[in-house]
């Protein structure tokens, strides 16, 4: 039986607007994408909070993924509220609203039978909330974590002490130029691993994964899609895909790692061809796998 993933984070609904369309209130956040995605490889303990406004129908709906929702708390008010907008050039993106609603007073506590979870993923939330998280853990065999600008700027502190405890850091590029004070990838992600990690994943956007550890370095590219209708969550459901993989393979290598990585990239290409979760909600392991092979073959070569 494969191992069980425990993701902590955000579900949300967004309002997203592209050149090309928009979707008004649609079930989004990090830890949604993240846990729809790992689904398709291995159990997921889901821990996060909504309103009393979140539908049954939405519940149902995780639950048929096979998500165990035993963690998503109910809090009197609005579930957590995410508006943005993309530019022509689909890399780039607004924010344009935030409501943190009942997320303001989130106090992650785990279920007991989340507590032996052999992978976690701390989604980007405030660092000392992931921290909580991860000592309420019995023995992960591995513990990733996510962050973005704004705990790099408010929580410095927090965040290095976090960070020299988890096992895998997967941020943007920006992410991983703006923690290290580095302006070089190569040099930026060695200055990242003395902190503590022993993976670092860059996410390069439409550019695909970088993957660092000790002595080792792994490329893979974004797959080639001629329309990308709207890249939320991507970075999530990579994620999602990695932590996933890892969890079904039940071993954190060089090779399983490399693998999971592939998985990542492959969900998260799925993800982008339509709006919120709708591609994923209509995804088969069979089209995973299809796609995976053709991965095999866009980086297949001789020397
Ligand atoms: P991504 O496109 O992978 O960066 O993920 C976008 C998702 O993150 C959306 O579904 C949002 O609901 C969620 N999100 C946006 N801002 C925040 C935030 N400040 N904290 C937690 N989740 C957020």
């Amino acid at each position: 039986m494969s191992d069980s993933v425990c993701v902590v984070g955000s579900v949300a609904f967004d309002t997203i607007e592209t050149p090309d369309g928009r979707a008004d209130d649609v079930l989004g956040g990090a830890s949604t994408y993240f846990s729809v995605a790992a689904s398709f490889f291995a159990p997921v303990n889901l821990v996060g909070i909504v309103g009393t406004d979140f539908p049954d129908e939405e519940r149902r709906f995780l639950s048929q993924c096979g998500i165990n929702l035993e963690g998503l708390v109910e809090a009197e008010g609005r579930t957590f509220r995410w508006s943005g907008r993309y530019h022509e050039n689909m890399n780039v993106r607004d924010t344009l609203d935030t409501q943190l609603n009942v997320f303001e007073h989130f106090a992650p506590e785990l279920p007991e039978s989340y507590r032996s979870s052999e992978l976690v993923f701390l989604g980007n939330i405030q660092p000392a909330l992931q921290s909580n998280v991860l000592s309420q853990l019995e023995k992960p065999k591995c513990v990733g974590a996510d962050t973005m600008n704004y705990w790099i700027e408010q929580s410095p502190d927090e965040l290095r002490r976090l960070i020299s405890r988890v096992d895998l850091l997967s941020i943007n590029d920006s992410e991983v130029f703006q923690l290290s004070g580095e302006s070089n990838i190569v040099r930026a992600a060695r200055k990242i691993l003395d902190m503590g990690p022993r993976h670092l994943i860059v996410k390069r956007g439409e550019y695909g994964a970088l993957y660092f550890s000790s002595g080792e370095i792994f490329a893979v590219p974004a797959f080639p899609l001629e329309d990308v209708v709207d890249p939320t969550g991507a970075g999530d459901s990579f994620a999602g895909g990695v932590f996933g993989s890892l969890a079904e393979t039940g071993t954190v290598d060089s090779r399983s790692l490399r693998r999971a990585i592939v998985y990542g990239s492959v969900v998260a290409s799925f993800t982008v061809e339509h709006f919120g979760l709708n591609r994923l909600k209509a995804l088969t392991r069979e089209e995973i796998e299809e796609r995976f092979g053709q991965f095999m073959s866009l980086t297949d070569f001789h020397s």
